[in-house]
């Protein structure tokens, strides 16, 4: 037994210290949120390297985020130094990506093959439903995606989801998969989930290809194991299959990615797949104070398919947590802002140490608005990213296309864009052509573009266009990959395309940002660096744009936040209707799902947790009067306030003090900021705000139906009714 190096694990606990410790065999580690389990992970492979003379080229640990493989990496780098280069460490969808570019031929890819995302998947049904004459409007491409993205991730190629075809939605589903399928071979592509789904059938049919990756990795590590779909399971158990040391890290309670297949099975059922398992618990949080960890333990507890844990930490009892109760979401944003503001200013912390979550993206856009108004810096992560703005994925496609011609979802995105005489008419032949003799639009267009019976208009067109393409082409072998997009730039004069955008001052800095991007990749060579880049942008999820160095405040759902941890924590929108969320009302799992998602939002606090809730929102353009949600009714009233965080006096934000609502008029029949009333006329509102005028009081109302008016209580004749904060 090679001697141990204590240093390395000696600042882990017992539990932790015994998973670290268990080298071979199968070992499932289930543990509560900010326990150590990543820290786990990193401390075993350090461990195994370093004290045990296992080579690094033969572990491979998989992740659930790229941001997660970078930190993963970095601690490693940190421990290990320069070994640390041969560990194999990434997403599933990453790793995958390069078994496939390596071995991916017998499953019919060839090593160039691009990655369709989310986007390109939708608009890649919809072509097929157009092959089928099938109406879009009538079966939704994204609810079609869906189901063959459900179908793929249970394993199920175009031919065994045939065999289960039992209703006419699923025959549909059957024929617009067969015909997606056929489209993406034609343009050497695969979607996300192929990418597991491939890699699985590899292994399943070729025995020596996986017999050599058995052999190679002798140790597996899976991080966020609760999330793993059925494909990523299989994966996991035919890598580890000759050696079986797989160690497996999870919390169930932090399951929440259900709608993108994740079984919770897959935790739960470890222990019968490999009987010999060695499970350790465990039961130390190091990342939250008492009182959060409590509050968010009382919020989870109530769910019914769960298996009690007790989780505990030294921390100390900490703030309470605080509920912040708000008008509107602009408001909320404003006392978000400011609380941010106090918190840098005067408790020694900075912007990067606050993240806002929030259960929807739509939620984000008042926020942004507000940390714009007050010049807070700020990172939003998700929601209309980088490399999903228009013209960005307008220069990636022409990148795509100069790397191969054939992919056919590109090529018809740059055809006329920008703007080149070739009309929808002229597009639509092309594609009718090309679905006929299924082949690629380019191999249509070289066709089309030399047929006599072409208007004479559109052929020049088309000939433009390819010559644009080939002169491109031709370039793209001898230029650098930042200069070939300054002339795909150039030569398609992209700019003068732009500015006849309003924004199209804007849309041209995002431009540069690509070439940016783009000189990571100057020093490769010509033949490398424009599949690694695509390669790159196409794995690039949307927590990636997080970078760590820079001072901000991070804007980030609650799905994303997973994982992550920050000293201050702020969850908006904890209403009824938000969190849980509306669509989930009807079904009992979601629900639990919902109760999960909000548990992870809870425990990714380290010191200060902040949860407010709107009397009134906007969401989706529509005015919503939302009951609190009922996770705050399970937090003990010991552990939250309303009130702590402002001090006494409150905080004076837009004109109004929060925190200690102002009360105006006789005692009995008072009106409050927040209080419900009716009028005769215009029905049930709630009071935005209230002042005295001479010898009455000027109130303004936000009705339901009649939006807001500001009346004269004399006149008025309000009453009040059922206050939400006299709800349950
Ligand atoms: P999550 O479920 O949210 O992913 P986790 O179980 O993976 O959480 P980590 O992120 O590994 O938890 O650890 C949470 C925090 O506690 C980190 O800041 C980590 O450095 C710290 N930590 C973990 N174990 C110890 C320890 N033994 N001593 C001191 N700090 C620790
Ligand atoms: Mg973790």
């Amino acid at each position: 037994m090679p001697p141990i190096r204590m240093d390395l694990l000696s600042s882990l606990n017992h539990a932790q210290r015994e998973a670290a410790q268990t080298t071979s065999g199968p070992l499932l580690i289930i543990a509560g949120p900010g326990s150590g389990k990543t820290r786990v992970i990193t401390s075993r492979v350090a461990y195994m390297v370093d004290s045990c003379g296992v080579s690094p080229r033969s572990i491979m640990a998989v992740t659930f985020t790229n941001k997660a493989a970078r930190e993963m990496r970095g601690r490693l780098e940190q421990l290990l130094g320069s070994a640390c280069a041969a560990l194999t460490v990434g997403t599933f969808h990453a790793i995958c990506c390069r078994i496939l570019r390596v071995d991916g031929e017998v499953v019919g890819l060839s090593h160039g093959f691009v990655v369709y995302d989310d986007e390109d998947q939708v608009n890649l049904i919809k072509q097929s439903l157009q092959d089928l004459k099938l109406d879009p409007k009538q079966y939704s491409p994204r609810v079609i995606q869906a189901a063959i993205s459900a179908a793929k991730s249970r394993l199920l190629c175009e031919q065994d989801h045939a065999a289960g075809v039992n209703s006419y939605f699923e025959e549909i589903v059957q024929r617009v998969y067969q015909r997606y399928q056929s489209r993406l071979s034609q343009s050497d592509a695969v979607d996300f989930d192929d990418i597991l789904l491939k890699t699985v059938h590899l292994f399943q049919t070729q025995p020596e290809i996986l017999d050599l990756y058995q052999s190679r990795y002798v140790h597996l590590l899976v991080d966020e194991f609760q999330d793993t779909n059925l494909a990523q399971f299989e994966l996991v158990k035919l890598l580890s299959g000759k050696h079986r040391n797989l160690c497996v890290v999870g919390d169930p309670d932090q399951s929440i990615y259900s709608w993108r297949c994740a079984d919770l099975r897959n935790i739960l059922s470890f222990e019968h797949e490999y009987p010999d398992a060695k499970v350790v618990i465990l039961e130390q949080n190091y990342r939250s104070t008492k009182t959060i960890l409590g509050a968010a333990t009382q919020v989870i507890s109530d769910n019914a398919l769960r298996k009690d844990k007790s989780l505990w930490t030294e921390n100390d009892i900490g703030k309470p947590v605080v509920l912040a109760e708000c008008l509107n979401e602009k408001d909320e944003a404003q006392i978000v802002v400011a609380t941010i503001d106090k918190l840098v200013q005067h408790d020694g912390l900075s912007y990067k140490d606050c993240a806002v979550l929030y259960r929807i993206n739509a939620q984000s856009r008042a926020l942004e608005e507000g940390l714009m108004r007050f010049g807070v810096p700020y990172r939003l992560v998700g929601g209309t990213r980088f490399y999903r703005r228009q013209e960005i994925r307008d220069l990636i496609a022409y990148l795509r296309v100069i790397h191969n011609p054939h992919d056919s979802l590109s090529l018809a995105r740059i055809i006329n864009t920008p703007g080149r005489g070739i009309g929808q008419g002229t597009l639509a032949k092309l594609q009718a052509s090309a679905s006929k003799r299924d082949e690629s639009l380019y191999d249509a267009l070289r066709e089309m573009a030399a047929r006599p019976d072409l208007a004479a208009r559109a052929s020049n067109a088309l000939g433009r266009f390819l010559d644009l393409l080939d002169g491109l082409l031709e370039r793209s072998k001898e230029i650098a990959l930042p200069d070939l997009v300054a002339e795909i730039l150039v030569r398609t004069s992209y700019r003068g395309y732009l500015m006849e955008h309003d924004d199209g001052e804007s849309r041209w800095e995002n431009v540069q940002e690509l070439k940016t991007v783009a000189a990571d990749y100057a020093n490769l060579a010509h033949g490398e660096a424009l599949p690694a880049f695509l390669e790159k942008v196409s794995l690039v999820s949307d927590t990636d744009e997080m970078n760590g160095a820079s001072d901000v405040v991070t804007l980030i759902t609650l799905h994303q936040a997973k994982g992550l941890e920050f000293p201050a924590v702020f969850i908006i929108g904890m209403e009824d209707g938000v969190l849980p969320y509306r669509k989930s009302f009807e079904d009992p799992a979601q629900m639990e799902e919902e109760c999960r998602l909000c548990y992870v939002g809870m425990t990714r606090a380290k010191q200060y947790l902040f949860l407010s809730r709107a009397h009134r929102r906007s969401l989706f353009g529509n005015g919503l009067a939302n009951p609190p949600s009922r996770y705050l009714n399970r937090i003990n009233p010991e552990l939250i306030t309303t009130r702590g965080l402002w001090g006494d006096d409150g905080v004076t934000v837009g004109g109004a003090v929060y925190a200690q609502p102002l009360a105006y008029g006789a005692s009995d029949d008072e009106f409050r900021i927040g209080d419900w009333v009716h009028h005769k006329k215009f029905g049930q509102g709630v009071v935005m705000d209230c002042f005295p005028d001479r010898n009455d009081l000027v109130v303004t109302v936000s009705f339901e139906d009649a939006g807001v008016k500001q009346l004269l209580l004399s006149l008025a004749h309000l009453e009040k009714t059922e206050s939400f904060n006299s709800l349950p």
